[in-house]
């Protein structure tokens, strides 16, 4: 039998055919996102390396070994920085230029396609499913209905299924998929801040002085143009913030060196106050923040085991469970609904009078996976003993089971993150690629606490039907 027939049929639903949007925000931001990266290294570039090593601190000072010092580590920085970017970036890339397929196929940044069909013996086995007991398919973009493995997601962006999905990142215009971009993207976010400490800090003193000079000439009262601006009530418009970065902009445009000045350097950037070096440090400490931020946020869901997407979906499904219950409670005038329900946000409100799209927008944001416990698995004696059995019958009477031929389907718990390997470390050596994360049939290793609670419900069902 063909193993797709032993998939699910085609289902309603969030995996259902949508027409593709054809423009989308993240598409864009991920045109213009790696432009300003490109435009902001080549300015940083030519600054650090051309006019303060090489015209600055070279040619005007003679200093060879510092220049040696400083630039050797930025550029061995540089270098991994830009290596872990083009790791991600090009994964996705559809280019037939022969340069790109040298270097995708240099970083190893090709990746290999999803199967299209689950193992010939996943009834054997602990499997993650659909609600039905069937391997889960998407239908949505190209997809065309192939299996969806576990922790697969489609990135609507790209218009496809990937393995491991963390999210779609608009900085590499390309998804984050653990465990196959992930190192790198950690790597990029830690590489940011130290390239930005050991190629810039020599700029930082030059960046001060020349802000502060240019400052005092902004409030010279020799300055027509900045005794105009600070006379025009109108720059108050935008704000005292503006005001200010904007008298000292003026400032820096009419900024008029002394001879003795522009002799002094062969570097005129350098050497005359001008707005290029306070620009480039702190426009570079703006990038350095969105880094910091993006790895603290990507190392908090992973350590605990959940992608990017995993975390806000979560949120977002607790969000909506709130206001659900928020809007039953108007509508009943009943207040005890979500007094009641404190306890435990991330239950699904009980379904009655709720609307459609309130059900569908629910079930698609469930944290609930479902998974195929196979009956030969379950050692009813052995399964249940840590188990309290009223517990247990509590969680089959409020979920929904499916018992079938030669296996019980069964959803997780909603507090339940079944591919959380329990401890911060084994889960970021997962994402840092230093541990296996899937086998050759895209099994995720699960929970050993979760694989134990499922079978032991499932031997607790089995001991009831008799
Ligand atoms: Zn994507
Ligand atoms: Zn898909």
């Amino acid at each position: 039998m063909d193993a797709l027939e032993r998939c699910s049929q085609r289902e309603g639903g969030s995996d259902a055919k949508r027409p593709r949007r054809k423009w989308r925000i993240n598409n864009l931001i991920g045109k213009v996102v790696p432009l300003i990266l490109l435009t902001y290294i080549v300015a940083a570039y030519k600054l650090v390396v051309i006019e303060h090593g090489y015209k600055d601190r070279y040619k005007t000072r003679g200093q060879v070994l510092s220049v040696l010092l400083h630039l050797l580590p930025a550029h061995l920085i540089f270098l991994l920085a830009l290596r872990a970017y083009l790791h991600i970036y090009l994964s996705h890339s559809s280019s037939s230029s022969s340069s790109a397929h040298f270097l995708t196929r240099l970083l190893g940044a090709r990746r290999p396609a999803l199967p299209k069909y689950p193992p010939s013996d996943w009834r054997n086995r602990i499997f993650e499913c659909d609600a039905a007991g069937r391997p889960s398919r998407c239908w949505r973009d190209a997809c065309n209905g192939n299996w969806k493995p576990p922790r697969t997601r489609h990135c609507g962006d790209c218009g496809t299924c990937r393995a491991g999905l963390d999210h779609h990142c608009p900085w590499f215009d390309a998804d984050v998929q653990i465990p196959l971009t992930s190192p790198s993207f950690l790597h990029f976010l830690i590489l940011v801040p130290l390239l930005y400490l050991f190629a810039l800090f020599p700029m930082f003193g030059i960046a001060w002085r020349h802000t502060r000079l240019i400052w005092i000439w902004a409030c010279d009262v020799d300055n027509v143009q900045s005794r105009e601006w600070w006379a025009n009530k109108w720059t108050w418009m935008g704000g005292p913030v503006w005001r200010w970065v904007g008298g000292w902009i003026v400032a820096s445009r009419s900024y008029t060196a002394t001879s003795a000045q522009i002799t002094s350097s062969h570097s005129k950037l350098v050497a005359i106050p001008n707005w290029t070096m306070p620009l480039v440090v702190t426009s570079g400490a703006g990038l350095v923040f969105i880094a910091l931020a993006l790895l603290f946020s990507s190392l908090s869901s992973l350590m605990q085991g959940q992608t990017t997407i995993d975390m806000e979906r979560r949120k977002a499904y607790s969000r909506h469970v709130r206001s659900v219950e928020r809007k039953r409670t108007t509508s009943s005038g009943d207040s005890a609904g979500v007094r009641g329900r404190e306890d435990d946000s991330l239950a699904a409100p009980h379904s009655g009078a709720m609307p459609d799209t309130d059900e569908e927008t629910l079930r698609r944001l469930s944290p609930i996976l479902y998974f195929w416990v196979p009956l030969a698995l379950i050692d009813e004696e052995k399964s249940t003993n840590d188990y309290d059995a009223d517990q247990l019958d509590h969680h089959i009477d409020a979920q929904h089971v499916s018992v079938q031929e030669g296996g019980i389907v069964l959803p997780t718990l909603l507090q339940e993150r079944p591919y959380d390997l329990g401890d911060a470390w084994s889960n970021l050596k997962l994402a840092l690629g230093m541990s296996k994360a899937s086998d050759e049939d895209e099994q995720w290793t699960l929970d050993a606490l979760v694989e134990a609670r499922l079978k032991a419900t499932a031997a607790r069902i089995l001991h009831k039907s008799r």
